[in-house]
């Protein structure tokens, strides 16, 4: 027997108490920038049903179509029949599985490090891990551009945060000279592709500054992972860094297809984050469904890399096609992007929101991203190219968003 509740409404004088919330969003109605949440029907394939409309998807982080791959869910069926549906504690206390330990020597083997840990989220490996191992006398060197779970990291960290220009090397070295004789560690970090852009970070020069300087190297590898270097390995594998750079994170939720984070790095970080990073001492672990579409993940991307091929030559097409039809795909008041996520510049966050929603309407699901998660007057409709869309689907989708621009007087 189900049980039904009535709708609860809240009573005014608690309404009130939040009514300052209430005012930011009718501020971002009034911008145009509010949004509802697209509710997915089936399954996230390269096209697929929000609202139940049918749109060729070029908003997810499924890269290599392993949300839906036959192998991943034949393995998260197998674990939970062996180990059941949830893990039942944190990792510390008693839910570390047998799974959980495959998945962390699987991706250490991969990666060609000493040790993995893995966390619920990236967000959480980034976060736990740049929170645990600064204090507060010591330096964050940051990328203007880094992911917010690397800055709600900084922060928790209490160490002294210093803010790169985004990719200046020459500027990243100069925060570094200012503050060289300082006793406290210095970590250099920065986004191996970043993820509103689609630009890759110079994790080789910035290793030769940690070289240099006695900085702790950092990569966070959300958009490398299953993308970048041989198999998918990362940015440091792409750039040739085995061995340079001392602490690399990755997410197991883009093109890995399920959920989750990692951090790659030594025997001892790994062992000191075991002890002392909070979201792996305080949070329970993955269901064990999770760690075993991980471990599927892993071999598909050894096994297959076709699929790795295919989202690069989709990739290079739509971005040459976008170009051709006047687009502004950044490079000018934008980074360039040189990787499948491309960014189609509006400027304007209102006229973003429309025409992501002209967009939907004509059937291209295509997220517009306006401040504050990109600067102020860099609006844009990001995309995001997968190894599973065919030619005919992205022929179609870019007639869309030429059709829809002219319209819409995006393009003249
Ligand atoms: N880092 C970057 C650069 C990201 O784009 C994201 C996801 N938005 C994360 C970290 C967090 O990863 P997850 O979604 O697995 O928490």
């Amino acid at each position: 027997m189900t049980t039904t509740f009535e709708p609860a409404t809240m009573p005014a004088v608690k309404r009130q108490q939040l009514a300052h919330l209430t005012a930011q969003m009718d501020a971002l109605k009034q911008g145009g920038t509010y949004f509802k949440l697209r509710v997915l029907d089936d399954e996230q394939g390269p096209v697929c049903s929000y609202d139940g409309r049918r749109v060729i998807n070029l908003s997810s982080n499924n890269y290599l179509g392993l949300c839906e791959h036959p192998k991943l869910k034949e393995a998260a069926i197998a674990a939970t029949q062996k180990y059941g549906a949830g893990s039942g504690a944190v990792r510390t206390i008693a839910g570390t599985m047998r799974i959980h330990m495959e998945l962390e020597e699987k991706i250490a083997a991969f990666k060609n490090v000493e040790a993995c840990v893995v966390f619920q989220s990236g967000f959480t490996a980034n976060a736990g891990t740049v929170s645990s191992i600064l204090g507060k006398e010591d330096f964050i060197l940051s990328d203007e551009l880094n992911h917010a779970s690397i800055i709600d990291g900084a922060r928790l960290s209490r160490a002294k945060i210093k803010v790169f220009r985004h990719k200046d090397v020459a500027h990243a070295e100069e925060l570094l000279r200012e503050i060289e004789n300082e006793p406290g560690r210095k970590l250099i970090i920065t986004d191996g592709v970043f993820s509103m852009d689609g630009d890759i970070g110079p994790v080789d020069k910035l290793a030769d500054l940690a070289e240099k300087y006695g900085a702790i190297m950092m990569v966070d590898d959300a958009h490398a992972s299953g993308v970048l270097g041989r198999n998918g390995r990362g940015s440091v594998d792409h750039f040739g860094a085995h061995g340079r750079v001392d602490v690399q994170v990755g997410t197991l939720s883009k093109a890995i297809g399920s959920l989750g984070g990692y951090v790659c790095g030594s025997r001892d970080l790994i062992d000191y984050l075991y002890h002392r990073a909070r979201p792996f001492l305080f949070s329970t672990s993955h269901p064990p469904s999770v760690a075993a579409s991980c471990i599927a993940a892993f071999d598909i991307l050894e096994n297959e890399p076709e699929r790795i091929e295919r989202l690069w030559s989709n990739t290079a097409y739509f971005k040459q096609q976008l170009a051709d039809a006047g687009f502004d795909v950044g490079g000018v008041t934008t980074p360039k992007s040189e990787t499948p996520i491309t960014p189609i510049i509006i400027g304007d966050g209102r006229r973003t929101m429309d025409y992501s929603k002209a967009l939907f309407e004509a059937g291209v699901m295509a997220t517009g991203i306006a401040f504050p998660t990109v600067p102020e007057g860099r609006a844009r409709v990001r995309t995001i190219m997968t190894s599973e869309h065919t030619r005919e689907q992205i022929d179609q989708a870019l007639e869309i968003f030429v059709s829809v621009a002219k319209k819409t007087g995006i393009l003249s």
